[in-house]
């Protein structure tokens, strides 16, 4: 098996490449949409957008998501805003401007032509959602309200208080009930997708397992979305809802589609510190919040006294003096890298030593308590029911946390995989954020992937192949159920002495000690070292109650750790191969003077893909090279 990386790229100038292609891919008419069938899986807002539009403009449609209902999707849980290039604010804001903070922020690692595409369907979105009912935070005369997110310098967000994604979901969620209800779109709850099936080299359906009766099953179509998230749960701890997992796209990756850049996983700055061994997760507390909030530690290290005791002159504001134009600002990157060097040279506070204060003391005194409260009361109670204290009165204590990946399947232009007939969407695809993205951009991307880029560019694909000429009564069907039963029971046979949690808690601080926040090439050797270990031992050990046809939820997680152990290791290998730091990949071999990244720009100006080649052999790489025409890569520094 090869991969063939042809990213389809339309030719011309930037502003012009989507109209242009959009004027010459090949359309399915109205009449003969209905006879073609689509498998979308995933809810979040990259899928419930992709699926209510696919389904309005008359597609029939299979959609799939493993909660029980498609609006528990993990897009619910965002919190901060989303982006787009209104520039209600009168700030000299415009396309072009998005699509250089973007590709800036992403630290040149991302395809240009995709991200101006991002950028210049932004408006559309916020347009869209409005009319849905999105009940946007506007301004005394009407206009809709905007904030500023990390890593640029206008006001671009538009949010719902702090609960953005839920509001979008909402929206999303009920143009794809309208679909449910008029029968354009089945609705599958509680079924997991194992397997991508594929027949002559086009994926043509997938397997899946009913949650609650553990039936396992087919489903053929003419062409397969997933827009099934990221993968960030590897490390065990992070700020993803606990169901997140790599399955679907691991799953497909051992199918024949490329995995992009797996190593580009962002660290978020501003997330609860843990608080001890046996927790399961941890919860972040939105970038918003540095709009207002200032990031301190106190000048002396190990300082146990409580924050309100430290006078002014005794703080250090460290974004603020290191970084000054942007100051507690930064990209998400900085300000975590940054909130780990503090903490590692001795200046941390909290129980573990491991957190920096975010604090409102300033705010409040600037703006009035009611301004503050208005903005950011919802995550205040949040802050106040987790930890017991309250931020109007204590700064609150914050550490990065995994967060978002920006690797996933690659994609082409038109969102399809290197597998002809996979297409990714949202956060599965290898995404337009390069190394790093900034926030309030990933809802602007599901949305933008859904609503208006794959309603589009799929009719190019399926209309050049006949009509659902292949069923589940294929082959290549019945032989992909039967080896998910095998592995089903197999892993049921085991009868070993610990839990699937435990495993996932091994490699989860495996990877956050290896492949977390910085990186070298000694530890990742020990990681590649140690994975098949916990893999071996996970195999061998595994303990796991009750049986397949029944609601087990520790079989369904046993499954998806088993794709996490094998993914690790992919993960460990491309952050070894990509010798320079960029974004989030920073590696210590290679920084500045002053402790930035150092980019190779004449050797890493490239995708990472790779290719699945069996258990136990190593994985074959293939480049993307980015060429930069509209934007010439820079030195990304957030000092001057
Ligand atoms: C706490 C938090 C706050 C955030 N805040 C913001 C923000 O303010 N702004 C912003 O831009 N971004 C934010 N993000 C990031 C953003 O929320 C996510 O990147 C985005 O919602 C991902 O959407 P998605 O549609 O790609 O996937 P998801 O919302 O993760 O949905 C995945 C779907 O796939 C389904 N699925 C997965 N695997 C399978 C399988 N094997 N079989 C069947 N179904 C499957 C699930 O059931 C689900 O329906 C935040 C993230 C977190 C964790």
């Amino acid at each position: 098996m090869t991969i063939e990386l042809q990213a389809s790229i339309p030719h011309g100038r930037i502003e012009e490449k989507w109209v242009t292609h959009l004027d010459h891919i090949r359309l399915v008419g109205p009449r003969n949409r209905p006879k073609y069938t689509i498998i979308v899986v995933g809810t979040g807002l990259a899928g419930a957008a992709a699926a209510a539009s696919m389904g309005a403009m008359g597609y029939k449609i299979e959609c799939f998501c493993f909660q029980d209902s498609p609006r528990r999707a993990h897009s619910i849980a965002a919190q901060g805003g989303i982006n787009a290039a209104k520039d209600y604010r009168n700030e000299g804001d415009s396309v072009f401007r998005l699509f250089y903070d973007t590709q800036k922020g992403g630290d040149y690692r991302s395809r240009e032509a995709n991200v101006y595409r991002l950028a210049e369907l932004s408006m559309g979105i916020i347009d869209q959602a409005v009319a849905q009912g999105v009940p946007f935070a506007r301004e005394y005369g009407g206009l809709l309200a905007n904030r500023s997110f990390g890593g640029v310098l206008v006001e671009r967000t538009f949010y719902c208080r702090g609960e953005t994604g839920q509001q979008l979901l909402l929206g999303a969620n009920s143009a794809l009930a309208r679909e449910i209800h008029d029968g354009r779109v089945r609705m599958h709850t509680r079924t997991e997708l194992l397997d991508i099936v594929v027949v002559h080299g086009r994926a043509r359906g997938i397997v899946v397992r009913n949650l609650v009766t553990g039936e396992i099953s087919s489903f053929a179509g003419d062409a397969v979305v997933l827009a099934t998230g990221g993968y960030s749960n590897v490390y065990y701890l992070s700020t993803n809802a606990k169901g997140c997992n790599v399955t679907a796209t691991w799953r497909a990756h051992k199918k024949g589609a490329g995995f992009a850049n797996p190593c580009f996983c962002q660290i978020h700055p501003t997330c609860i510190p843990a608080a001890g061994e046996h927790q399961a997760k941890l919860t972040l507390m939105s970038e918003s919040l540095r709009n207002d909030g200032r990031i301190w530690v106190p000048r002396t290290k190990r300082d146990t006294r409580r924050a309100a005791e430290i006078p002014q002159d005794q703080r250090y504001y460290y974004l603020e003096e290191r970084y000054p134009r942007f100051g507690n600002l930064v990209p998400r990157d900085v300000a975590s890298r940054n909130a780990k060097d503090v903490c590692d040279e001795g200046f941390g506070v909290g129980p573990s030593g491991l957190g920096v204060y975010l604090d409102f003391r300033d705010a409040i005194g600037d703006r009035g308590a009611d301004v503050i409260e208005s903005r950011y009361g919802n995550l205040f109670e949040m802050y106040e029911r987790i930890t017991g204290e309250n931020p109007r009165q204590t700064p609150m204590l914050i550490y990065p946390a995994p967060h978002y990946t920006m690797g996933g399947l690659w994609v082409d232009y038109n969102l399809m995989t290197s597998l002809p007939g996979l297409f990714a969407i949202g956060e599965a695809n290898f995404s337009d954020h390069g190394a790093n993205r900034l926030g309030a951009s990933s809802l602007m991307q599901c949305l933008a992937d859904g609503y208006f880029i794959i309603p589009l560019t799929i009719g190019d694909y399926i209309s050049r192949h006949p009509i659902g000429e292949i069923g589940t009564e294929h082959p290549e069907f019945k032989e992909a159920e039967q080896t998910l039963r095998e592995r089903t029971a197999r892993l049921l046979s085991i009868h070993g002495t610990r839990s699937v949690e435990s495993f996932h808690r091994d490699l989860g601080k495996l990877m956050t000690d290896h492949c977390g926040i910085s990186r070298n090439e000694a530890g990742l050797q020990e990681a590649l070292k140690n994975i098949p270990e916990i893999r071996e031992a996970f195999w061998n050990d595994l303990a796991i109650n009750g049986g397949s046809a029944e609601l087990n939820q520790s079989l369904e997680h046993a499954g998806r750790v088993a794709d996490f152990l094998e993914f690790a290791e992919l993960m460990c290998i491309d952050a070894l191969t990509r010798e320079e730091s960029c974004g989030c990949h920073f590696r210590q071999e290679y920084q500045t003077r002053d402790g930035e990244a150092l980019r190779n720009d004449e050797e890493f100006a490239h995708v990472a893909v790779w290719e699945y080649t069996g258990e136990g052999r190593t994985p074959v790489l293939y480049k993307e090279p980015l060429h930069f025409e509209a934007l010439p890569p820079a030195r990304r520094d957030y000092k001057k």
